[in-house]
């Protein structure tokens, strides 16, 4: 492939209304950057990728993963919060203390490849396994493999919500922010701690935190009153605040990340999206780790539509599949704090994008675009690029060893099990006794 490639005659949704929807358009990339969008686009000395019966739209943005996390997959699919934490964390034996730097890697690297096959382009990875600055660097490595664009929120303390001091780099960001650069950005993460919000301010990089319930929203309060708060935070879940905490949000700029599958299956309670709606707060989908929940942003979507569609009364307008779709793309970005470079297929922004195959039994006649992706899977992810660079071709990722993958992953999962004592749940429960 040249330089330049249109993505030619496809159902194109820009997501930016600027440059509108187009039910027969081009799409045309080079050196990585997206430069026009449009119908009959001339571009007779580029590479064509021919996307007749096809939806072009801009990757997914994951707001919230913990891809270390990918060899315990479904491991809490039962799991309520209480199981899960106590499980993952509590004690020495708990699974996440059992992570050398290979379960790290091999976590990251499958959990990206699995997003980028789904069609999701960019992922805010909460690293809650950096033990030590090996780890670090094993994730790392795992996601530059991958070739995914990813926001590296690095928690450099882990503990349930306080810091455990054998696990403290905070001064690791510093190398972090010197060493990289390419489709990976720096931030921090993970929990409401005062010393972490000071240092994302000091250094100016965004952070994600994780707000699991009103108490969290309260500190948050405090934490406006002393300057820390501000455009560059992302909150996830949000779940039980206070009108006084979304206003502390709102005044401040802060983003918002919502994860409707995995909040309602560890019994969080009700996914925040509304709250966020109603104060017109930047927000995007987040899906949490693939121990609780799919990460396949057709499943979130669908999950946050009928969540929304089940709760519609006469005082609000029901969101649409648009509107959903808005959130797993631009919305996403925004609250990666990615809109400059991904989100929308508008001419300057990096050329993410993903062409679904509409000339398939789940998806045909094509009658209305935004409702038939909503109604896709995964199965329909033909083709994706990052940067302008094709990951996925015909529906299969580009030199990409899966079994390989999945055999690394398997080892990683019966190391992990072996050595926390953790009895095997194959065809009982997390909350089997
Ligand atoms: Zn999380």
């Amino acid at each position: 492939m040249g330089t330049r490639t249109v993505l030619r005659g496809g159902v194109v949704l820009s997501m930016d209304p600027t440059v509108g929807d187009f039910d027969r358009g081009d799409v045309l990339v080079e050196d990585g950057a997206i430069v026009a969008v449009g119908r009959d686009l001339p571009t007779s000395d580029a590479d064509v990728l021919d996307c007749t019966g096809k939806i072009v739209l801009p990757g997914f943005v994951n707001t919230h993963h913990h891809m270390f996390q990918t060899a315990l997959r479904s491991y809490w699919a039962d799991a309520l919060d209480i199981d899960y934490f106590l499980q993952s964390r509590a004690g020495d034996e708990a699974l996440f203390h059992q992570y050398t730097p290979e379960d790290v890697y091999w976590g990251e690297f499958g959990g990206a490849l699995e997003n980028l096959s789904a069609g999701t382009t960019t992922v805010v990875d909460t690293s809650q396994c950096s033990y030590t600055p090996e780890h670090t660097d094993a994730a790392l490595d795992g996601i530059r493999r991958a070739g995914i664009r990813s926001v590296f929120s690095l928690s450099p303390v882990f503990g349930d919500h306080e810091p455990d001091p054998r696990y403290a780099h905070p001064d690791d960001i510093h190398r972090i922010l010197a060493a990289e650069s390419g489709l990976i950005r720096p931030a921090l993460g993970y929990h409401v701690d005062e010393d972490l919000f000071r240092l994302a301010r000091d250094l100016d990089v965004p952070m994600f935190a994780h707000v699991n319930d009103g108490n969290w929203g309260r500190v948050l309060e405090e934490f406006e009153t002393d300057g820390l708060l501000g455009p560059a935070i992302t909150y996830i879940h949000c779940l039980g605040l206070a009108d006084s905490s979304w206003q502390a949000i709102e005044r401040t700029g802060g983003k918002v990340s919502v994860s409707c599958i995995a909040e309602q299956t560890l019994a969080m309670g009700r996914p925040a999206l509304q709250s966020a709606l109603d104060r017109r707060l930047p927000v995007g989908f987040g899906t949490d780790a693939v121990s609780i929940a799919p990460v396949d942003f057709f499943s979130q979507m669908r999950a946050a539509y009928t969540l929304q569609r089940g709760a519609v009364d006469d005082s609000r307008t029901p969101v649409s599949t648009r509107d959903i779709l808005h959130m797993a793309t631009l919305g996403g970005a925004q609250a990666a704090h990615l809109d400059h470079l991904v989100g929308s297929l508008t001419p300057g922004k990096r050329a993410d994008v993903i062409v679904l195959n509409a000339r398939a039994l789940n998806a045909g006649p094509l009658l209305h675009a935004p409702g038939t992706v909503l109604h896709m899977d995964t199965g329909n992810v033909e083709t994706v690029l990052v940067d302008g660079r094709i990951v996925k071709a015909d529906g299969r990722l580009v030199d990409v060893d899966v079994n390989g993958v999945l055999d690394a992953l398997a080892k990683s999962a019966e190391g992990l099990l072996r050595r926390s004592g953790a009895r095997s749940i194959l065809l009982t429960s997390c909350r089997a006794s």
